[in-house]
């Protein structure tokens, strides 16, 4: 996603059940103790002087920051996150360094505010379902996807981008959807990356979740197509093995997703 990445709190309020690989990591390694501790986030206290130490030294080499890999930037109704997501973005926006944001809360509409205005920098949302029913039982605390796609249908329309991550995607002995209904929902944003659904026994179950996959990763590459939206096909969603008995219109097009450098 980038060569950097920022996260500025430790936990997250959102809580996925997935399981969160953030989560599991940090249990194992001792840094958390339990779920409950998990969802109840710890700001980085000192982040914006650890920017105002780095960023003189870093600035020039800096491509992109990513906020955030083991957090969230704007977790749902935690303003003491966001708003120190804002103050690190307009110190950023300081150095001209650019960043990449990705959320399952709202992102603010601040973001159109003059102060904080960047057209370089690229605002993203995780979507996986449009389900409610699925979001309260995987994503307990988050956003209600309504209003993820609205607030960033906002940022699209004052001129920013956008993007959508659709991972994890869950097999259908999860989730019996349309995918179809949601990159409808989506049609605005710049760019989708598409990924399976990992770290689960829940997938694997799934006796034809190899086939399932490449004909999601087909289904979401042709929609980019035609809606001139950049794609990514995360790499382990395609199975090479299994692309034998496809249409070959989708054993071509995800050959090429296969290729393509990420
Ligand atoms: S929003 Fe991201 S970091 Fe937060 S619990 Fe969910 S998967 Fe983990």
């Amino acid at each position: 996603y980038a060569d950097y990445a920022l996260n500025h709190a430790e936990g997250c309020a959102h809580g996925c059940t997935y399981p969160c690989y953030a989560f599991v990591m940090k249990k194992r390694c001792g840094v958390i103790s339990s779920y409950k501790d998990w969802i109840q986030p710890k700001i980085v206290e000192n982040a914006l002087e650890l920017l105002d130490k780095e960023l003189p030294r870093l600035k020039n080499k800096i491509k992109q920051v990513f906020m955030c890999f083991t957090t969230d930037p704007f977790m749902y109704e935690i303003e003491e996150i966001n708003r120190l997501t804002l103050k690190i973005l307009e110190r950023l926006n300081r150095d001209k360094v650019k960043a990449i944001l990705i959320t399952k809360g709202v992102c603010t509409d601040q973001l159109t505010d003059k102060q904080l205005y960047n057209e370089q920098n690229e605002y993203g949302i995780s979507l996986v379902s449009l389900s409610e029913a699925f979001r309260e039982k995987h994503e307990p605390f988050s956003a209600p996807y309504k209003k993820r796609i609205e607030a960033l249908k906002k940022l699209h329309d004052a001129g920013l981008k956008t993007w959508v991550s659709i991972e994890p995607y869950p097999t259908p002995n999860i989730i019996r959807q349309n995918i179809r209904d949601l990159l409808e929902s989506i049609s605005f944003v710049n760019r989708i990356v598409f990924g399976k659904w990992n770290y689960s026994r829940l997938t694997t179950a799934y006796i034809h979740n190899k086939e399932f996959y490449n004909s999601m990763a087909y289904e979401v590459a042709s929609f980019c197509e035609c809606h001139a939206i950049e794609t990514h096909i995360k790499e382990g969603t395609i199975s090479p093995s299994h692309l034998g008995t496809g249409r070959s219109s989708e054993r071509v097009t995800l050959a090429n997703y296969m290729q393509a450098p990420s």
